[in-house]
């Protein structure tokens, strides 16, 4: 079963590398895919994840011009991290499913995220959104299978809710006080998309790493007297990573965390 998670992750991370070329161009993810050198449309044995590249030693099959090595290396993370999520969540019941579809989703975005946003900084609305759209239909499959679990911070909608309450709250005013100079509204968006996503406890780690990520490299460069932050460092690419650690690991850290302030 593994292996055939690692499979699908692949395909997917194919497919997120087609998402990540066009869509900050405004290209539709319709079409087929070409050499940027030759325009030579690529066939089904060029489309093999991972495998084409190492089959074609890395160039086109037409023009010999080198295809980057990010097409594979993303595939490789995001079968990766499909993976992860699939070992820890190991789903025996129809939840357990729900969970690592849900888990799949927020990896997908993230992924799509982390690049896009160091390469353009920019965060596409039309990813957060379909990702968010994605985690309401799932956690209300999830609420009506009946595993809600009534009004505590366990019930899938309660704890998302809370999420959105921690993680878009403080990023919506904070980038109004900065008038948008600290953080793009983009990032906000984000925000409400990773909250609802890992809900309580599970944002506050991510958050917690996000500030620290952030605070490294933004305040040399407010030393260096760029006052313009939104636009010198893009913050969708640390949010990204934090809201994946968030999901994997937050109860791990959380638990850990808890016992190094020893509030219980
Ligand atoms: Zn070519």
């Amino acid at each position: 079963m593994s292996g055939l998670v690692f499979v699908f992750g692949l395909l997917i991370g194919s497919f997120l590398n087609v998402v990540i070329l066009r869509l900050p161009h405004g290209q539709t993810l319709l079409g087929r895919s070409a050499c940027p050198h030759c325009r030579y449309q690529l066939r089904v044995p060029d489309l093999v994840p991972v495998l084409s590249f190492l089959f074609l030693r890395g160039k086109c099959r037409q023009c010999r011009q080198p295809i980057s090595w990010r097409y594979p290396a993303l595939e490789l993370v995001v079968a990766g991290l499909f993976l992860c999520a699939y070992l820890i969540i190991q789903p025996v019941t129809g939840l357990g499913v729900l969970l690592l579809a849900e888990a799949w989703v927020i990896i997908a975005v993230c992924v799509v995220t982390f690049v896009v946003d160091f390469e353009h900084y920019l965060i596409l609305d039309r990813v957060t959104f379909v990702g968010l759209t994605a985690l309401v239909l799932l956690k209300a499959i999830h609420y009506f299978i009946g595993q809600g679990a009534g009004w505590s911070w366990q019930d899938p909608w309660v704890s998302g809710l809370i999420g959105v309450v921690l993680g878009f709250v403080p990023f919506f005013l904070l980038w109004l006080f900065s008038r948008g100079r600290l953080m793009g509204f983009g990032d906000v968006k984000f925000m409400l998309f990773a909250g609802l996503a890992l809900g309580w406890p599970n944002i506050i780690v991510a958050l917690l790493l996000a500030f620290w990520l952030g605070a490294l490299v933004a305040v040399p460069l407010l030393f260096l007297g760029k006052k313009k932050l939104q636009s010198s460092v893009p913050f969708g690419t640390f949010l990204a990573v934090a809201t994946v650690v968030g999901l994997l690991y937050g109860n791990t850290l959380w638990y850990w965390y808890i016992s190094l302030t020893r509030v219980y």
